[in-house]
């Protein structure tokens, strides 16, 4: 093997996925799997986390949420979100993916482009972040439009929901009152969506009182801890993959391993972090385009696998992150497809 591989525990990914489901109870856990499920590849996750009786599924476009169906099927009850739907509704609602929606011109799109069945949708209300989402001062003309086209039979509004920050408590608290006042007004309006959903990782797993009846969860299924938060063990999951490389050469006082910028390793990382080797903790010293050349040891030998974050090495990614400000994310998302993916568990 002269290329580097992420091997990701399934059993681990199982063992978080039934921590957090048991947190979160009696609100509902959807399984977030954007960016290939972070990383870890949308296939292996989305079976493994169906066996398991994970229920909801959440892609950010459609795309995504039409992998999602392919890995599934459309025999059981598992329901598919396409978070921001961004095109393809017809195909999308024909395969029974239920589609967020952040505007009413996008609803209006939607209608048009599924006469035949009802689309399902969640809508969102901005409470804040102002990535998308309907405006607060817009939210009434906009419930009062899917309020009209839920009672013609065109449209069915299954959820409402909102994305907050998770950075600070106040913050997220006003985020919530803005929540609950849209709540209020669109069952004023006459809507009865089944699903309210706020919360991603951090708040689901912190503050119960923003669970509502489904909660949306990346990071922490896939054992990745906030930057700069809580410790793994104090939130109770794992990481669930490591990235190994391959020595490829030996020059004396030092190793050169396959993987580098290329292989979307950060070059930052030189000269911070630490690798596990054959023989323990070694410095890394240099990342370059395609191998990095890391502190050596003696009975070094092309071949040997050299950890370099994850479960199986001395940096998690999330404290790889750490050192050059990023979050553990990043650091998992950006692996290109040069990497093998290898699956254990
Ligand atoms: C990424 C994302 C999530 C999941 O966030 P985590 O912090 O990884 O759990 C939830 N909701 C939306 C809209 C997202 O984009």
């Amino acid at each position: 093997m002269t290329v580097p591989v992420l091997t990701v525990d399934l059993a681990a990914f199982e063992s978080n996925l039934e921590r957090m489901r048991a947190r979160v109870a009696p609100a509902q856990f959807m399984l977030v799997v954007k960016d290939d499920a972070y990383g870890h590849g949308v296939g292996a996750i989305v079976q493994r986390a169906a066996a398991n009786g994970v229920e909801w599924f959440a892609g950010y476009d459609v795309r995504t949420a039409l992998e999602v169906r392919e890995v599934i099927g459309s025999a059981g009850s598992q329901r598919i979100v396409a978070l921001l739907a961004d095109g393809d509704y017809a195909h999308a609602v024909a395969a029974g993916i239920e589609l967020g929606v952040g505007d009413t011109e996008t609803l209006q799109e939607i209608v048009a482009a599924s006469p035949h069945a009802p689309a399902r949708v969640h809508v969102k209300i901005d409470t804040g972040l102002h990535r998308n989402g309907i405006r607060p001062e817009e939210w009434a003309d906009a419930i009062r439009l899917a309020s009209a086209l839920e009672s013609e039979g065109r449209l069915d509004v299954v959820g409402i929901w909102s994305h907050i920050a998770e950075a600070s408590d106040a913050e997220d608290d006003e985020a919530q009152e803005i929540f609950a006042a849209a709540v209020r007004q669109a069952a004023t309006a006459g809507l009865r969506p089944g699903v309210h959903h706020l919360a991603a990782s951090a708040a689901a797993h912190a503050r119960p009182e923003f669970r509502y009846d489904l909660t949306r969860i990346g990071a922490f299924a896939y054992g990745i801890r906030p930057a700069g938060g809580p410790s793994e063990s104090e939130l109770g999951i794992r990481p669930i993959a490591t990235l190994q490389a391959p020595v490829v050469r030996v020059d004396g006082a030092s190793a050169q391993i396959a993987i580098g910028a290329l292989d979307g390793l950060a070059s930052t990382l030189a000269g911070r972090m630490q690798v596990r080797t054959p023989a323990g903790a070694r410095r890394l010293l240099e990342v370059g385009e395609d191998s990095c050349v890391v502190e050596g040891w003696s009975g070094a030998a092309p071949g040997q696998l050299v950890g370099v974050w994850g479960a199986d090495a001395e940096a998690s990614a999330t404290d790889a992150a750490e050192q050059i400000d990023t979050i553990g994310e990043e650091i998992v998302t950006r692996l290109s497809p040069r990497v093998a993916r290898r699956y254990v568990g």
